[in-house]
């Protein structure tokens, strides 16, 4: 077999296995296997980039960086859909269309209303080319090396198809992933994410694309636009769409009569609690094509679709107590705890209500039978109080002056609606909170050892900051409960282990707030030791990329408390890594600061996300597309002509992956 034909058959394992993993839910190798096998694709693909192929399996794991989003006008304008509440809306809608079509017989087709951001995908050939944002419907943002990390969206599609199309669908985020990325913020001391909703559409305008291939997102596709169409009604193309490779999720059914319908809508209106996604109605379509056409469009939707929008389902309780939890940050979030109540499949005990302004806005009182609602939030919210039964054994919320763990009087800013306990070194949760962030994965990601252990080694005295970790030894930990001379073992190889991880690593643990993994990044590139960052000014810290205020007071805030800085001290003395890695350090350089540049095409010295990197380590930016402030665009082969023509035009300076090569120099 000769590379190419290595690499199309690698391509096409992978794309095989994909779609059995992430459209049929049905994985037909380890994780393990397919790593190997996209790894393999990897190191060939470097070799020869004379075989690029933009949909290649590889783009699922992202890295392409878009600054500025494209607007780009839809060929076919992405309409909206008119809503009904009841079934004389829909009766009415009948009527109408039974009014403006020449046959007497019709069918519907009823479809789930996916809740998420909807997205057009334009095919040519089979291949994705485009995806873009609906916007306003007349123009979007192009989001296409986003959307390719999307691994339930086909990059090339199975069987017969239009040679040119465009399909529509909606981004959503399944509940599942969703709360585990919640849980990871919360540990990371961040707020979590209001709903699955808007952290999809949020997700397509992620600059990297890389983190967006870490959210585990999903598209379920429902419309199609074409010139050239064989296929007659919706419920064919769905079934169409399948072969070709979409998720279409089986729930949709053609319905002969209205009464149908209603069946539908009823069903899925408790059913859908059930599904791993979030709905927020029905989607009835004529199901004919030609039917479609010849009801056509009003200024906003078509005439021959409308949506039914289920209610967000309430119910009310009694509010039995208020409690309070304290975060790694010292933040103080009030929970109501309800008397338990079944609202949408579950049953429902607690319900957050964010701050004292929350409570006194709601008029909250102990006693008080409280409506609940779950939207499109996870946790259930109190929507307000009936009046009508307020006994008079209720009492008002007194909303507590003093830490619940450690009984600190508490403080509050303004501007911040929160409280927060100022015990930073003598409160428990706060403590072990921040080292339970310290170790967690995308942190020091320390093995053998997790938040139960924390609380053990926290609770026999043995740490009670992050740098005491570093002192533990085999036989202090190993008399605790449950705790082997193995587990041991493990846990102090482990800690030992991670003084070898990086310096933004290092930075991210430390639980700065606002400090996330990207800004930590980015500040260690900035100031390169943890010194520079230590003694940076407001202004030096704001001048970085994507650095505001907020997060600059924060750094100085940081490093202005002695313990913090005595903590710091310790890590050094430790040997944790407080500065860049010599070999970062010699690839840095300012030789090109201020500078713009493009990179596109396919090379042979380094690889796109080389360059990309090298360009940025000397100072300069990395921009997606051509434009005026654009210095130079580093051409490599199947460089589109398109691109050379603007840069052309623009002035801008076309170089060769050599002559960067000599640049940097
Ligand atoms: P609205 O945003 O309320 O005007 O509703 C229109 C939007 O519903 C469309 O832009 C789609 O993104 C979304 N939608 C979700 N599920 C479907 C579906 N099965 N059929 C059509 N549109 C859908
Ligand atoms: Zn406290």
């Amino acid at each position: 077999m000769n590379i190419k034909q290595q690499i199309e058959t690698l391509r096409a394992q992978l794309r095989a296995h994909n779609y059995q993993y992430y459209v049929l839910d049905q994985p037909s190798i380890s994780d393990f296997e397919f790593d190997m096998l996209l790894k393999q694709l990897q190191e060939l693909e470097v070799k020869h980039p004379e075989f690029y192929d933009p949909n290649s399996p590889t783009v699922r794991v992202g890295g392409e960086v878009t600054k500025n989003f494209k607007t780009v006008a839809h060929t076919h304008r992405m309409y909206s859909l008119d809503n009904s509440y009841d079934r004389q809306d829909l009766l009415d809608w009948q009527a109408r269309i039974v009014k403006n079509i020449s046959e007497e017989v019709f069918s519907f087709t009823c479809e789930l209303k996916y809740d998420g951001a909807s997205i057009n995908l334009t095919y040519e050939e089979g291949q994705l080319i485009r995806a873009v944002t609906r916007g306003d419907g007349i123009q979007g943002d192009e989001v296409t090396a986003n959307i390719r990390t999307i691994k339930s969206i086909p990059l090339s599609l199975n069987g017969e198809y239009p040679s040119s199309m465009e399909l529509r669908g909606e981004i959503i985020l399944p509940l599942e992933g969703f709360h585990k990325m919640n849980q990871q913020r919360i540990s990371e001391g961040e707020e979590p994410y209001m709903n699955p909703r808007n952290t999809a559409s949020g997700s397509l305008k992620l600059q990297d694309s890389t983190l967006v291939a870490e959210r585990p997102l999903d598209c379920l596709i429902y419309g199609i636009a074409s010139e050239d169409m064989s296929i007659e009604n919706q419920i064919g193309f769905l079934q169409k769409a399948k072969q070709w490779g979409f998720k279409i999720p089986d729930t949709a059914k053609e319905c002969k009569t209205i009464e149908e319908v209603f069946d539908f809508v009823d069903y899925w209106d408790q059913a859908r609690h059930e599904l791993p996604y979030e709905t927020d109605g029905v989607v009835i379509k004529v199901n004919s094509f030609a039917h479609q056409e010849e009801l056509g469009y009003t200024s906003k939707a078509p005439r021959w679709a409308i949506a039914y929008k289920f209610k967000a389902e309430q119910k009310s309780t009694i509010l039995e107590s208020i409690s309070y939890q304290v975060g790694r940050t010292g933040a103080i979030t009030p929970v109501a705890n309800l008397k338990p109540v079944l609202l949408a499949g579950t049953v429902v005990k607690r319900a957050s209500v964010h701050n004292e302004d929350q409570i006194k806005k709601l008029d909250l009182r102990i006693g008080d039978s409280v409506f609940v609602e779950k939207g499109g939030e996870i946790i259930p919210k109190i929507v307000g109080v009936d009046l009508s039964k307020r006994s008079d054994s209720s009492t008002l919320v007194e909303f507590i002056t003093q830490c619940p763990e450690c009984h600190t009087p508490l403080t509050k800013q303004e501007g911040d609606a929160k409280h927060y306990c100022p015990n930073t070194y003598g409160c428990p949760p706060q403590i072990t909170g921040r080292i339970e962030h310290f170790i967690s994965r995308k942190a020091m990601d320390i093995d053998g050892i997790g938040a139960e252990t924390v609380q053990l080694l926290f609770q026999a005295g043995l740490i009670s900051t992050y740098a005491d970790l570093y002192t533990l030894r085999v036989e202090d930990v190993m008399g605790l409960d449950r705790m082997a001379e193995k587990s041991a073992t493990n846990m102090i190889a482990g800690i030992e282990a991670s003084k070898q991880k990086p310096f933004e690593k290092v930075l991210f643990a430390l639980g700065i707030r606002y400090v996330g993994e990207t800004v930590a990044e980015k500040l260690a590139m900035a100031f390169k030791t943890i010194d520079a960052l230590a003694a940076a000014s407001l202004e030096e810290l704001i001048a970085v990329d994507e650095i505001g205020e907020r997060i600059a007071k924060s750094v100085i805030e940081f490093f202005e408390d002695l313990g913090n800085t005595m903590i710091v001290e310790r890590l050094k003395t430790y040997g944790l890594q407080l500065a860049l890695s010599e070999e970062k350090l010699k690839s840095q350089s300012d030789i090109l600061k201020g500078k713009v540049f493009v990179v596109s095409g396919v090379f042979s010295i380094y690889s796109r996300d080389e360059l990309k990197s090298l360009i940025k380590d000397n100072g300069a930016k990395v921009s997606s597309s051509i434009s005026s402030k654009t210095d130079y665009l580093v051409a490599g082969d199947n460089m589109g002509p398109s691109k050379r023509k603007k840069a052309e035009s623009l002035g801008v300076s076309i170089i060769s992956e050599a002559d960067f090569q000599e640049m940097i120099q």
